[in-house]
């Protein structure tokens, strides 16, 4: 991955602590544990003071963990319970005032942590989030590689497509391409959703054999180096497009268009929303977009910044962000055009390659 940024990670949180009043922060989520330490195995507690910086995992990852940490963090192995093994070092050391995830802790471990002696545990919001929102090169070079991959998959798969195949099958030979060249994991389940079922935002890849003239619509991840590529196009399979899904086609796609070349760092995820909703509420499908615009992209398949209608935080320079605007009606099917793009300072980056056009595959 380059020049190793972890000592810099851990540096700026605790920069990041230090201003909140923190003496450390207990990191529950894997994703954030990964970012600081290179860790990625699924069970471990990152204890980040001012001089130490200690992972505690499970036998399973004995040989697995300081092999991936290498020296960015002290790794201690506890076969029986990992908590067990946090409230020793806690006893061990000064009565620490400690941060802990809240958006990531279980009821169980809430009362696991109010139990810890020589200790108070204080709620903190997404500190390691905010840190993983702005990418370094490295980052957005995987995000890249992977957006490459998804594209090479999808230009195997859409000329093999025929109108009868099923939902399954298609993500079944849609997968095996991701598979095949490279992608460690499918970050979410691949959506391909046929005819009316388009108009389903989040409906997964079912039995249904595609129709003559349908639209297919197809949105798919790919991850390298553990960074996610998000993508969706929408095909119409067998027939030329009609005049309809000629129509609603276009207004995406120019509300999608609006958002890629307008989208600037500073902005507020709610101004960035609107560069694309007002396009498509202008056309008069204002009730048709019922989803948000787009999500941060990393380590995660969602993570921060949104673009949401809701989010009034300016997005950073550097983040780098999904852009997938879409138009569903009941009973006729749904259109959504998903690219990824990172924010410079200079203006957006297409990650993905940003080629829309209406393809009519027969
Ligand atoms: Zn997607
Ligand atoms: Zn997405």
């Amino acid at each position: 991955m380059g020049h190793d940024r972890r000592g810099e990670r851990q540096a700026a949180l605790r920069r990041r602590l230090d201003g909140l009043g923190l003496d450390a922060l207990l990191v529950t989520h894997p994703p954030n544990i990964r970012y600081l330490t290179g860790f990625t195995g699924s069970a471990g507690l990152l204890l980040l003071s001012a001089d130490r910086t200690a992972l505690v995992t499970d036998f399973r990852y004995a040989e697995q963990a300081p092999e991936e940490t290498r020296g960015a963090a002290e790794v201690l192995v506890e076969s029986r319970s990992l908590w067990e093994r946090l409230r020793k070092l806690l006893a061990g050391a000064p009565r620490l005032r400690f941060g802990f995830e809240r958006e990531h802790l279980t009821v169980r471990d809430a009362e696991r942590l109010s139990g810890l002696e020589h200790a108070e545990p204080v709620p903190s919001a997404e500190l390691v989030e905010a840190l993983r929102s702005v990418k370094d090169a490295a980052e957005v070079a995987a995000i890249a590689g992977a957006a490459e991959l998804a594209h090479a998959a999808l230009a195997e798969l859409l000329p093999s497509l025929k109108v009868g195949e099923t939902e399954r099958e298609i993500a079944a030979r849609l997968e095996a391409g991701l598979r095949k060249r490279g992608s460690e994991w499918h970050p979410f389940p691949t959506i391909v959703a046929s005819g009316p079922r388009s108009a389903l935002p989040h409906a997964r890849a079912g039995a249904r054999p595609v129709g003559r003239g349908e639209w297919l619509l197809l949105d798919f991840g790919a991850q390298l180096d553990g960074y996610c590529a998000d993508l969706t196009r929408t095909v119409v399979l067998g027939a030329p497009a009609d005049t309809r899904q000629r129509q609603v086609y276009a207004i995406v796609r120019a509300a999608q268009g609006k958002a890629l070349t307008e989208l600037r760092p500073g902005m507020t995820g709610k101004e960035g929303d609107a560069l694309a909703r007002d396009v498509i509420a202008a056309a008069g499908f204002a009730d048709a977009f019922g989803h948000s615009l787009g999500h941060g992209l990393g380590l995660e398949v969602h993570e921060a910044p949104r673009l949401a209608v809701t989010a009034e935080e300016p997005l950073p320079a550097g983040a780098v962000v999904t852009v997938e605007p879409g138009i569903y009606l009941e009973g006729w099917g749904g259109v959504r055009i998903e690219d990824d793009i990172h924010l410079t300072p200079e203006g957006p980056r297409c990650l993905t390659d940003g080629r829309t056009e209406l393809l009519e595959i027969h």
